[in-house]
């Protein structure tokens, strides 16, 4: 991995996210151009809150039907927040798996979720689709972000049994039914456990609401989703 890295960077050097030069993933003088997910936001999905009730497709869904408890995200799914997701899924490359590790650790820690949960686990992707990447772009963004946040990191358990078409690829009423029983549980005992999901991006939450379902069917206590990204 580290040589691959040193590699791609050598063919690809690190360009600003923001400004698009080389030099840094983001200057520091173009931070302030993060798209950074502020209040007021829905404190269950995430989505932007423009009155007391919540329109988000998560929020929408009847009580049994909503297994996750709560979604953070760092950034909106636009402009370098977006870049970001992108750059992740077609060149991981590592000084932008660090940096993204350190921008969802910081927001974690911003946001006020308190490090009482009992695992932090990436959402998997098909063995097919992860074989054909090399990775799975969550899983390299959550190590990080679990190590700073001194989280239990576990990968493996959590199982994608089914190949869908991605998320974004899929028009928004059939996201729930793409992701149906997608999921299977391979790993020990979680009954009561307080556990966190991470994916690259949050588009409906039908993605993390049924991993979420099937940890809540085995048992676990609650299940929150955190993302480098959210799409409105
Ligand atoms: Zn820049
Ligand atoms: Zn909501």
């Amino acid at each position: 991995m580290e040589i691959l890295s040193k590699l791609a960077e050598f063919f690809y050097p690190t360009r600003c996210l923001v400004c698009k030069q080389a030099g840094a993933v983001v200057h520091s003088g173009c931070r302030t151009a993060l798209p950074y997910i502020e209040e007021p936001f829905c404190h269950t999905c995430a989505m932007p809150l423009k009155d007391r009730h919540c329109q988000g497709s998560l929020c929408r869904l009847p009580g049994r039907a909503r297994a996750l408890d709560g979604v953070r995200s760092v950034f909106w799914h636009t402009g370098a927040g977006r870049e970001a997701v992108l750059r992740l899924k077609y060149r991981g490359v590592y000084t932008l798996r660090t940096w993204s590790g350190q921008e969802a650790a910081e927001a974690f820690a911003r946001f006020g979720l308190s490090n009482n949960f009992d695992l932090l686990m990436p959402v998997p992707l098909h063995p097919l689709r992860e074989h054909k990447r090399g990775y799975n772009q969550a899983a390299i963004v959550a190590e990080p972000f679990a190590a700073l946040s001194n989280l239990t990191y576990r990968t493996g358990w959590l199982r994608r049994e089914r190949y869908t078409p991605s998320q974004l690829q899929v028009g928004g009423g059939n996201r729930s039914q793409n992701v149906r029983n997608a999921f299977s549980w391979q790993g020990p005992e979680i009954s009561n456990m307080k556990i966190l999901l991470f994916d690259d991006v949050c588009t409906s939450g039908s993605t993390l609401n049924e991993c979420a379902r099937v940890l809540k069917a085995k048992g676990a206590a609650e299940v929150w989703g955190f993302t480098l990204t959210r799409e409105v």
